[in-house]
């Protein structure tokens, strides 16, 4: 039996990536957790998938490539029987959800480049190869497994042995007796590298969920089952008849799988050149423990290097209180985007939740936002001066004039609006990204009040004047087109093709600047005084509607 290396893979230079100073990997594997299946989509999984999106539109406007990894965990009691329940065969139940995961996200307008499936074939593959890599270190044992054990969490319970029906406190159903003989995983011999690692600043995130891992760690870890006995809705365990493989061992392997291309047969070094390590795992807050223990001790065993940082976020109250089916609260993610719009949504959770913390959906607040900053300050805004360049400037950009001087005070609202969203989104902050926009939106806004050009047109001496105001906050507006790119994606488009600026794609890891024709990078194009003058202006037309919500959501 050969002992597990002592030496821990040391994340390398770039491990606080995205944070800046770090060689950047070639490839920017971000993750959102496997969803399971059991159910359909909620709004948390939207939430979750909103966020990386958000990352990863980032980073491929930077000029990075993106891996964007999302997909379902499709095995488990549960989902087997939850189908039964249905009448299908759970082949046919997974079908049908991942579909509609898969359909959701393309209407939300996620721009994830993997969807994996546990179910998929190469997937198995790739859980069969680590499999047998962790067991030829001698990492797997077998263990006899004995008490309460909940279905829907899928997890054995602490409660007594002796008690007489217990229930399980999370979803109120009978535990099930259970005795069995596992595999398990011998979690235990890592101890110190696990220490080490979570001790690492920028390892886990935010700062303030590392303690509670530090914690789990510091109590001692135990090894941990990794197969079930006779559930054959699972992938079988090589050289171990009638096991399966338990939730942790099937699931997390999909962030590896998911980088292989269905039919492909690899093996697991080649991975590596498609995007491996993942920078960033980005999940729930309550399965922060698996990704940041389990799974690095597995991939420890495996020889395979570890992610680079895992960030659990918050969970979504609504108004208060807890979403639930019990309380009839849940908030239909699908009417959600249906009366209100991606960008609505997208905005407000972005906006207004600390990434991180827990967040709470209040429906005014939610619309009082979506009308203020989006339709009134950054809306109204272009709408208005594009109006007043099409009055009196043959309907087209007015001359720059004295507006292209980069001591304007709007040249350097972008400047700094600029700087505070990179800072922004380097530290994974979207409240703050987006407050910068809003903020130089509002500075914009200020500006054009000030100048009063519906006033100073009156003076014909002044004509130039104002032609040189109007461009000023047309070219504003453009760059608040440019920096709504990575979080709002379709109101950015929207607010660029009233400038009639080809709108930016960061949908696909190809160089976003190849699709434009131009040339130009995100990152050159954020230069003031850009906007051609003279350039014909469309007529125009809100970029974004008021919600107006008149019952519950
Ligand atoms: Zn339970």
């Amino acid at each position: 039996m050969v002992a597990p290396s002592s030496s821990l893979p040391q994340p390398a230079a770039g491990a606080a990536n995205p944070e800046p100073g770090g060689a950047p990997a070639a490839i920017y594997t971000i993750t959102t957790p496997l969803y399971y299946v059991n159910d359909k989509p909620h709004l948390g999984s939207t939430y979750t998938t909103l966020a990386c999106d958000a990352i990863a539109r980032y980073q491929r406007l930077r000029g990075r490539r993106v891996c964007f990894v999302t997909g379902c965990d499709e095995h488990g009691l549960k989902i087997q029987r939850t189908a039964a329940a249905a009448g299908l065969t759970p082949q046919a139940h997974c079908d049908a959800i991942s579909a509609r995961y898969r359909d959701l996200w393309q209407r939300w307008g996620i721009s994830h480049d993997r969807f994996i499936r546990t179910t998929d074939p190469h997937h198995r593959r790739i859980v069969e190869r680590f499999f047998s890599r962790v067991e030829a270190q001698g990492d797997v044992r077998e263990g006899r497994q004995q008490g309460w054990y909940c279905v829907a969490c899928e997890e054995f319970k602490d409660e007594p042995h002796e008690i007489d029906d217990p229930e399980c406190s999370i979803h109120r159903r009978p535990l099930e007796w259970r005795d069995e003989v596992n595999l398990f995983f011998r979690l235990s011999r890592y101890q110190q590298q696990i220490e080490q690692l979570v001790s690492q600043p920028g390892f886990i995130a935010p700062a303030s969920r590392r303690r509670e891992v530090e914690n789990f760690v510091a109590s001692g870890l135990k090894d941990f089952s990794i197969s079930r006995v006779g559930l054959p809705w699972g992938i079988p365990v090589p050289g171990h008849e009638g096991h399966t493989f338990y939730v942790w061992f099937d699931a997390l392997l999909g962030y590896l799988s998911a980088l292989s291309d269905p039919g492909e047969d690899l093996d697991l070094e080649p991975l590596i050149e498609r995007g491996w390590p993942a920078q960033l795992h980005v999940i729930g807050k309550d399965i922060l423990r698996f990704h940041a223990v389990f799974w690095p001790a597995m991939l420890l065993s495996a020889g395979i290097e570890l992610p680079r940082r895992v960030f659990g976020h918050g969970f979504l109250t609504r108004e208060g209180q807890k979403m639930g089916k019990s309380l009839g609260n849940v908030l239909d993610r699908e009417s959600l985007l249906e009366r209100c719009g991606s960008d609505a949504v997208r905005w407000y959770l972005l906006r207004d939740i600390p990434f991180g913390e827990d967040g709470d959906f209040q429906q005014q607040r939610f619309q009082d936002l979506v009308n203020n900053d989006l339709a009134n300050t950054i809306g109204n805004l272009l709408n208005r001066t594009a109006s007043m360049a099409r009055r009196w400037f043959a309907a087209a950009v007015p001359p720059a004039g004295t507006a292209l001087g980069a001591d304007h005070p709007l040249a350097a609202c972008c400047q700094r609006a600029r700087a505070s969203h990179g800072q922004a989104f380097e530290r994974l902050d979207f409240r703050a990204a987006a407050e910068a926009v809003l903020e130089l939106a509002i500075e914009a806004n200020g500006f054009l009040n000030e100048r009063a050009p519906w006033k100073l047109i009156k003076q014909v001496e002044q004509v130039e004047q104002v032609g040189a105001d109007l461009y000023a906050v047309l070219e504003t507006c453009r760059w608040l087109g440019l920096l709504l790119a990575p979080l709002l994606p379709d109101l950015s488009q929207r607010l660029l093709l009233q400038l009639a600026e080809p709108a930016w794609c960061s949908d696909r890891s190809a160089a976003a600047a190849a699709d434009r024709g131009d040339g130009r990078s995100w990152d050159e194009a954020l230069g003031w005084g850009q906007l051609p003058a003279g350039r014909p202006l469309p007529e125009p037309s809100p970029v974004m509607q008021r919600l107006e919500l008149d019952a519950p959501l």
